[in-house]
């Protein structure tokens, strides 16, 4: 299908109304109730790329409708494909700015895409390619909820997305507003329809904002990227996080989440090559996580040109996981995907040359 590109700068993105506001919009313009259901539906279920696709609207209210409004998904300025059938696309948005989004397929039918929260990030964690380019700016929650919608229109009839991480580039807890309306559109039953958890938000550990995620509208699944097991690392690594919200604080705050009943946190936990990879670190991983009800996810650490970091050896990554199962901690190591097209977890940027 190809997908309209091009919005007329004087018009808004329907995206950009919530379910409410698409409602008030149709009271104004004096429209039965349902009218506001039916264009929701085409938005969020048929996955429509223009206005011009709600034919249930006779053509007279669809021209009322696209007199002050488009409906536009995001313009793709380029889509790679990997050996192992990730999918990764750079989306060029209206001011020019480049965002990516990845779509990984597992076993089981699953499929998660991985979507970014902001051009660049707000933070300058040392071991990833996006806190290089520095914050651009927030995206908007229609170019959050774009990314859904414009990768979904592109896939065959037989394939839905099941899961979405906000993992991409940002840290989505920095954009909260935003990030908390999107993840309102995806879990609402008349919206996207995944199930809570089936949403996950990745924060470096904006200690305030989780939570107020999980007391918001929108309690979706929540992962901490933890990385180091002494402030002095953390330190090291994760310079800006970890002076606002150092350690002990992220832990203490953990222990006090309102997780809502039978969820965990998931830890996530890059390994580095002699820098938070050894038996000591998870001696130390194991006393840290004590009476917070989680799971661990090791990261294998994903190289870029010019990382400072080297990667774990994976024996060492089992030994690490071998340790954190000896004391009872679910752990599990993530299996890289896309890494031939700079696809994985701390690879992505808009300045990669492709
Ligand atoms: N800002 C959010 C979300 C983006 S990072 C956060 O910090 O969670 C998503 C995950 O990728 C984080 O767990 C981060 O620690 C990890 N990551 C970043 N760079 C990486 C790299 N080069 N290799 C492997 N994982 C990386």
């Amino acid at each position: 299908m190809q997908l309209p590109t091009l919005k007329t700068p004087d018009k808004q993105n329907i995206l950009a109304l919530s379910f409410d506001e698409i409602l008030k919009l149709v009271q104004e313009l004096g429209w039965k109730k349902y009218r506001a259901d039916q264009i929701i539906a085409w938005i969020y279920k048929r996955h429509a790329a223009h206005l011009n696709e709600m034919t249930d609207l006779s053509k007279t209210d669809r021209q009322r409708l696209a007199d002050v409004f488009t409906l536009s998904h995001l313009k793709i300025a380029t889509h790679q494909q990997s050996s192992d059938g990730t999918e990764k696309f750079l989306f060029a948005l209206e001011d020019g700015k480049q965002i990516e989004t990845v779509l990984i397929r597992s076993k089981k039918k699953r499929l998660t895409l991985c979507i970014s929260s902001q051009a660049g990030c707000t933070l300058d964690c040392r071991f990833c390619l996006t806190a290089q380019e520095g914050l651009k700016r927030n995206l908007r929650t229609e170019e959050i909820i774009a990314q859904f919608l414009s990768v979904q229109a592109r896939l065959s009839e037989s394939e839905a997305i099941t899961n979405v991480v906000l993992m991409g580039m940002g840290e989505p807890l920095a954009n909260l507003k935003a990030v908390t309306e999107a993840c309102v559109r995806l879990i609402a039953p008349q919206g996207l329809a995944l199930s809570a958890r089936r949403v996950t938000v990745s924060t470096a550990g904006l200690v305030p904002q989780m939570k107020k995620l999980l007391q918001g509208p929108a309690p979706v699944n929540l992962s901490i990227s933890l990385n180091a097991t002494t402030n002095a690392i953390r330190d090291e690594i994760m310079p800006k996080i970890n002076r606002l919200y150092p350690l002990d604080v992220l832990i203490e705050a953990c222990k006090q989440l309102p997780l809502p009943p039978r969820r965990s946190i998931t830890f996530e936990y890059v390994m580095l090559a002699g820098v938070n990879d050894s038996l000591e670190d998870a001696s130390r991983l194991t006393r840290l996580t004590q009476g917070i009800s989680c799971k661990i996810n090791l990261i294998p650490f994903n190289a870029y040109p010019g990382s400072p970091y080297q990667a774990t050896a994976d024996e060492q990554i089992l030994a690490f996981q071998n340790h954190l199962h000896q004391h009872n901690i679910r752990t599990t190591i993530r299996k890289s995907k896309g890494r031939d097209i700079l696809a994985a977890c701390g690879q992505l940027t808009s300045q990669f040359e492709q």
